[in-house]
C-alpha cells in the first residue's frame, strides 16, 4: 500500500521561506529543505497528545516498554524551551502535552501537523489520551470516541474565524476506530472499553451541565435532562477537546482517534471524588489500549 505524507489545507505554506513553529520551538530554518527536520522526525509514525507534562513524560516511559526500547535515560522534553508544550519522543511515537481544552489543544495540533508535513512522516496517525466524564457507564470506563458532538449538541466543530462562524463537520476515521478496539481492547482487561460518541465542551462546569461551578442558572432538573438527551444522541462521555480535535484532523485527511478514560458518572453526581492513586490507575487504562494498538500499527 502506497504511503502518504500529510497534506494541509493552507496554500500559503507553499510560498513561506521558513517556518518557526513557535510553541513548540521548533525552527523550520528552509521549507524547500527540510533535511534537517526529515533527520529528526521524520521515522514518526504516531503522535499522542494528552493534557500534561507529566502524564506525557510517564507514556513515553511506558512506549519504552511496549517497544522494547532499552534507554534507562530521562526523557527529554524537546519543547523546554518554548515554556509551554512538553514533547518526548520514543522511536517512532511522539508523545506531547496539549492542556486543558480546544483553545491550547488547536495551538499544539496545528504546529504538530505542520511538523509532520516538514518531516515527510509517513501515514501519521494522531491520537488523544485524556480522561473524561461518563455518562451512564461505571467510572474507568475506556471510551473510543466515534462521532464528536459540541456543547451545542451538534456533531460538528465551531470556530469563529475572521468574524464569521465557521462549522466542520467532527468524525473520526472508522478504520482507526476498529483498530483501536480490535488491538488495543481485552476481554481480561477488568474495566470496558467501548466506543461511543463524545461530547467536547468548553468550560468543564456550565458546558458540562455541572450545579457546583462559580456559577449556575438551572435547576438539577435541567440538568439531568440535558444529560439525558447527551444519552439519547449516543453520547457516553464529555470532555474539552473531541469536536477541535476531531474537525481538525478531518479538515486535513489526517488519522486520528480519542481514547479516554472516565472519571466519574455524570448520572450519579458532578464531583470527581475518586483518590488521587485510583485516578492514576484508570489513567493507565488509554495508555494500555493505545500501547497495544500502536505495537500492532507499527508491525503493519
Ligand atoms: N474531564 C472533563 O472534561 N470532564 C469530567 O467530568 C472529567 C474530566
Amino acid at each position: 500500500m502506497s504511503k502518504n505524507t500529510a497534506k494541509l489545507a493552507n496554500p500559503n505554506l507553499e510560498t513561506m521561506p521558513s517556518d518557526f513553529l513557535y510553541h513548540l520551538d521548533i525552527n523550520v530554518a528552509n521549507t524547500k529543505d527540510t533535511s534537517d527536520i526529515q533527520q529528526r522526525f521524520g521515522d514518526v509514525r504516531v503522535i499522542c497528545t494528552g493534557g500534561t507534562a507529566s502524564r506525557m513524560r510517564e507514556l513515553a516511559l511506558y512506549m519504552r516498554k511496549v517497544l522494547g526500547i532499552a534507554d534507562t535515560s530521562d526523557p527529554v522534553d524537546l519543547c523546554e524551551r518554548g515554556h509551554r508544550y512538553a514533547m518526548f519522543k520514543v522511536g517512532p511515537v511522539l508523545c506531547v502535552s496539549h492542556g486543558v481544552g480546544s483553545s491550547t489543544f488547536s495551538v499544539v495540533l496545528h504546529e504538530l501537523l505542520k511538523l509532520v508535513k516538514y518531516a515527510r512522516c509517513q501515514d501519521p496517525v494522531f491520537l488523544r489520551i485524556g480522561t473524561c466524564g461518563g455518562i451512564g457507564v461505571p467510572p474507568g470506563t475506556v471510551v473510543v470516541t466515534k462521532d464528536a458532538f459540541n456543547g451545542l449538541l451538534r456533531n460538528e466543530h465551531e470556530i469563529a474565524i475572521l468574524g464569521q462562524r465557521v462549522v466542520r463537520p467532527a468524525q473520526f476515521p472508522e478504520d482507526v476506530i476498529k483498530n483501536i478496539l480490535a488491538y488495543g481492547a481485552d476481554p481480561n482487561d477488568g474495566f470496558q472499553t467501548i466506543s461511543a460518541n463524545t461530547m467536547g465542551t468548553d468550560c468543564f462546569y456550565e458546558g458540562q451541565g455541572r450545579t457546583d461551578g462559580a456559577i449556575c442558572e438551572y435547576t438539577d432538573e435541567d440538568k439531568m435532562a440535558f444529560l439525558q438527551k447527551c444519552h439519547d444522541l449516543g453520547i457516553r462521555n464529555i470532555e474539552m477537546e473531541a469536536s477541535m480535535f476531531a474537525s481538525v484532523t478531518q479538515k486535513v485527511g489526517v488519522k486520528a482517534g480519542d481514547v479516554c478514560v472516565t472519571l466519574v458518572n455524570r448520572l450519579a453526581g458532578d464531583q470527581v471524588t475518586i483518590t488521587m492513586d485510583q485516578k492514576h490507575d484508570f489513567e493507565q487504562r488509554p495508555f494500555l489500549v493505545v500501547g497495544r494498538y500502536i505495537k500492532k500499527l507499527l508491525q503493519q
